[in-house]
């Protein structure tokens, strides 16, 4: 789950619980907690929820006037809404129930963040709080993205996933991103001129906005079990190893880029200009 996926989260999430009190949590992997469960859950039960918005890969949902719950997925989560009598999924780790007996399971694939701060410590929690813009902000305009990668150094795609610099962009999404800009992931920052910046941040915007508007990946589910329709037809170069690039039908590549895989088409995205 990447930026899109935790906003589609977020907004049927807002329509869906917010302005509920919460009358019930139980969780059974309470290693995702940052404080002992009994703690937890009496701080949490009978608080009313009061908004839910997704900053990249973290959705923060506030509870009464002091907690923010912070919510990462790690490796993947179904958060899933049910109504009273609903059938629920077969699995899952943690369950709200809301005073009108509706709420939502979440079942994580490996391991999830469930983090409860008090709103005026917030910049206390090490994972978010130096979490950086997310692209879908107002102010996340070319003039900023320009300011952002000025002297900095290093490649462009380990700075693109580094949560600090932008919040939301994962392995998934970055392999387009890069593809639409013409940018092999190695390309260091220094080496890139005004003009590749301006269709980097267009790139950005354009393909996380798109996925938006499917719905999100085709193997992720929102918050109705529904998955998304943004899939292997509309990756351009992302997983196609041995397909046919679709501007110059050069045969895309499987790359090792650091620590992660990089799919890019060589001749559209050459390392040297
Ligand atoms: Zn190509």
């Amino acid at each position: 789950m990447e930026l899109p996926e935790l906003a589609i989260l977020s907004q049927q999430m807002s329509k869906e619980i917010v302005g509920k009190r919460i009358s019930k949590v139980e969780v059974t992997n309470p290693k995702c907690l940052n404080m002992p469960l009994e703690q937890f859950q009496k701080t949490v039960v009978g608080k009313t929820i009061k908004s839910a918005e997704s900053r990249g890969k973290w959705l923060f949902i506030k509870l009464g006037s002091d907690y923010v719950l912070l919510f990462n997925p790690g490796m993947g989560a179904d958060v899933i809404h049910f109504k009273p009598n609903d059938k629920l999924p077969e699995k899952y780790q943690t369950k709200f129930t809301l005073e009108d007996r509706t709420g939502f399971t979440i079942r994580a694939c490996w391991f999830c963040y469930l983090h409860l701060m008090h709103a005026d410590k917030l910049n206390e929690h090490k994972l978010t709080a130096k979490l950086g813009m997310t692209p879908m902000d107002k102010k996340f305009t070319v003039d900023y993205f320009k300011q952002l990668l000025d002297k900095k150094r290093g490649n462009i795609k380990t700075f693109l996933l580094d949560q600090k610099n932008i919040a939301g962009i994962g392995n998934v999404y970055i392999q387009d991103i890069l593809f639409n800009a013409k940018l092999h992931p190695n390309r260091a920052i220094s080496s890139l001129t005004s003009t590749e910046i301006e269709n980097l941040h267009k790139s950005i915007k354009s393909v996380l906005n798109e996925s938006i508007a499917m719905g999100g990946l085709a193997y992720e589910k929102d918050f109705f079990g529904n998955k998304g329709k943004y899939g292997s037809e509309q990756f351009k170069i992302a997983y196609k190893p041995g397909k046919p690039c679709p501007v110059c039908q050069t045969i895309i590549q499987k790359i090792k880029t650091g620590s992660t895989s990089s799919f890019i088409c060589p001749k559209c995205q050459p390392l040297t200009k």
